[in-house]
């Protein structure tokens, strides 16, 4: 999940980005209002976390220019206010959800988790395909019972093509909501963690889950789904 955080204190925005990577989230940084607009026009976010008070427009206004210009995703605004006005206000300017400064990290994801599932693929936080089990909750994942131990990008790749079982995810779209603006698109990087992840995934057991489609993409479904 690719997640833009919009934030002008250097050091507020360093620890959510740091924390949410932790958590397996690929995350941009914007500092003001005007290229938080610009970010969300040429990338994929899956999620916005937005400071109410930025340099050049507040959260609100960005907030309303986000959902002006067609931007669906979930907005999350972030306030050192508490007031009710405020709350209604963004509410009202078309935020989904609102959290006041300060706050614990394991609410703001707890937060962010809630309206993540809110999207219709997500509404159960454990996804089963065959003997996988992903708990997107815990960020714990099983193959016939037993753990399989994943880096934190790996288990992002997973639980995105989780989260999209049987359908056929193209590379553009998983580096747009796997990997942030760091990501290279001259790179092999892809397939890579593909490898890998199929390794730890597919190997040993006899039935295959993680399928390379050439052409198109990669998908994770039983052999017999495939297409379905
Ligand atoms: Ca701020």
């Amino acid at each position: 999940m690719r997640i833009l955080v919009v934030e002008d204190e250097p050091d507020a925005g360093r620890y959510l980005a740091k924390g949410l990577r932790q958590h397996a989230y690929a995350v941009d940084t914007a500092e003001d209002g005007g290229s938080a607009a610009y970010k969300a026009g040429i990338n994929t976010y899956d999620l916005v976390i937005l400071d109410v008070m930025l340099p050049d427009a507040d959260g609100f206004a960005v907030c309303r220019e986000l959902r002006a210009a067609g931007h669906q995703m979930p907005i999350l605004m972030l306030t050192a206010r508490g007031d009710v006005t405020d709350r209604v206000e963004g509410l009202n300017s078309g935020a989904d959800d609102y959290l006041t400064k300060p706050f614990e990290f394991s609410e703001l994801i707890a937060r962010m988790k809630a309206l993540l599932r809110r999207q219709p693929q997500l509404v159960d936080p454990v996804i089963r395909l065959a003997d996988l089990v992903v708990d997107t909750h815990h960020r714990r994942v099983t193959r016939g019972g037993k753990p399989i131990a994943l880096t934190t990008r790996e288990y992002a790749l997973l639980e995105y093509l989780a989260s999209r079982r049987g359908a056929v995810t193209g590379r553009a779209e998983i580096s747009e909501h796997v990997w942030d603006e760091t990501y290279d698109p001259a790179s092999n990087l892809i397939d890579v963690y593909i490898q890998r992840l199929r390794q730890k995934l597919d190997y040993g057991y006899g039935v295959r889950l993680l399928h390379t489609r050439r052409g198109e993409g990669y998908q994770l479904a039983l052999e017999d789904s495939i297409y379905a």
